[in-house]
């Protein structure tokens, strides 16, 4: 997802695993067709190409300043992507993590009513949307040893990893969008919500 108002850099540890300093990556924009399409497994996840690819898109994230970025918004159909939520104004509850590797992810079931909150994408620069997610999911993954996990996740982060998991499958948040709402630019967004997001 997009930029928060007041995150904070994020733990320096999750990085430099491959030994090889990790680069920034260019971000790809609504409109490219590597956004729409369907990404592949990941086949060879301790290769030492895709572990430093992981650490790039880490970087790419945190520069900026997104709460999650997934391989297809820096070009690369490939199924992964970032977790990295912060507290923000918007979202105080929100869990303050490490910025985490997802490998090949699976959504198993989701649970709960349908939520509309706010979202913004790296790909989709100087908008906000409503958007519905469900509240909860059941998701399994692999973290980048290749070990599998399984979690239930709820509220803000399970939000964050369905934005991120529509973009493995060549989803935009617009396209989730209900007929009636509009995208909203920042200007409008503030006049909106009050909340003031960084351009
Ligand atoms: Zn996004």
């Amino acid at each position: 997802m997009s930029k928060t108002p007041d995150n904070s850099p994020a733990n320096p540890s999750a990085r430099h695993l491959t030994g090889v300093a990790p680069r920034s990556l260019a971000l790809l924009t609504r409109g490219n067709p590597m956004l729409a399409r369907r990404s592949d497994p990941v086949t060879d996840i301790l290769s030492k190409e895709f572990q430093g690819f992981l650490d790039d898109l880490i970087l790419s994230g945190e520069e900026n300043m997104g709460v999650g970025i997934a391989a297809p918004q820096v070009g690369k159909n490939l199924r992964a992507f970032i977790l990295a939520p912060k507290p923000s104004k918007r979202y105080p509850q929100a869990p303050s993590m490490d910025p985490t590797p997802i490998v090949n992810p699976v959504i198993l079931g989701s649970f709960g009513p349908m939520e509309k909150d706010w979202e913004g994408c790296l790909s989709v620069p100087g908008f906000r949307g409503q958007v519905p997610r469900s509240h909860g999911v059941q998701v399994r993954f692999l973290d980048r040893s290749g070990t599998a996990h399984e979690l239930t996740l709820k509220g803000f982060i399970a939000r964050v990893f369905q934005h991120e998991f529509d973009h493995l499958e060549g989803i935009l948040y617009p396209e989730r969008m209900e007929k009636e709402e509009r995208l909203l630019d920042l200007d409008e967004f503030f006049a909106e919500t009050g909340i003031r997001v960084p351009r």
